[in-house]
């Protein structure tokens, strides 16, 4: 095999770099979108703790009222009772009669303002529970509509980054064309294995290991790296190139 043609075997480091750059960009594109991401489930996981939250102020508004009507009724039953009683208590004809119906109303009123205490203490927290369940409710539709909108940023800025990602993919996928068949071959099975983030690497100095996972290099191969030729990581599998010279 003459050098030449060993020479078209090997693509340049420049190429490599450029493969190497786009890699970076296509990451930097989906690192921007995270603090959206981040915001959005943030934001979702509140609205959905104080919806909670609301949900169950609802419910114990609902349970406070039906305990004051429960105690509206009971109220107006004992009422009843003490108009019977004092209807009977103005027809009594005897002392002792009188004095029966006396003590039987006596224990009537005292339930009644006992009752009307526990009435009147269910229709404060029916008022309590109304103001919280207002305060929540205008909370979560604040929320709600807060989580929506990052929704919505993240939705826009989502099919900006696959756009600006489908050029850079296209570029990479032209460079990966120009390379020779067994180095584009190299760099796909790199990206398929999912095994290394960086598939290029570029050695910044060639007297230290791989970059990406620190393997040794053996002197045949700094000496290549340092004319400019790639050569792979036999740790790691990566492709490295030196674009210092
Ligand atoms: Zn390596």
């Amino acid at each position: 095999m003459s050098e030449e043609e060993a020479g078209a075997k090997t693509p340049s480091a420049a190429a490599l770099s450029e493969i190497a750059r786009i890699d970076r960009e296509i990451r930097d594109l989906r690192r921007r979108l995270e603090p959206f991401e981040t915001r959005f489930r943030a934001e979702k996981e509140r609205w959905e703790k104080e919806n909670e939250a609301w949900r169950s102020a609802k419910k114990a508004l609902e349970e406070a009222r039906l305990e004051e009507r429960a105690l509206e009724r009971e109220l107006s039953e004992w009422e009843e009772k003490r108009n019977r009683e004092e209807a009977r208590y103005r027809a009594v004809k005897t002392e002792s009669a009188a004095k029966a119906a006396e003590k039987e109303l006596g224990f009537i009123i005292e339930k009644i303002s006992e009752i009307e205490e526990r009435a009147f203490e269910a229709l404060e927290c029916v008022e309590r529970f109304e103001k919280e369940a207002d305060a929540l409710e205008t909370r979560v539709k604040d929320l709600e509509a807060r989580w929506r909108k990052t929704g919505e940023e993240l939705e826009a800025e989502t099919s900006r980054k696959r756009e600006i990602e489908e050029d850079f993919v296209r570029e990479r996928d032209e460079l990966l064309e120009k390379l020779p068949a067994e180095w584009s071959r190299r760099y796909r099975t790199l990206v398929t294995s999912g095994r290394v983030e960086d598939p290029v690497l570029e050695v910044e100095d060639t007297g230290s290991g791989c970059p990406g996972c620190g393997g040794r290099l053996l002197p045949k191969e700094r000496t290549a790296l340092a004319a400019g030729r790639p050569e792979l990581c036999r740790e790691c599998g990566r492709i490295l190139i030196s674009v210092l010279r």
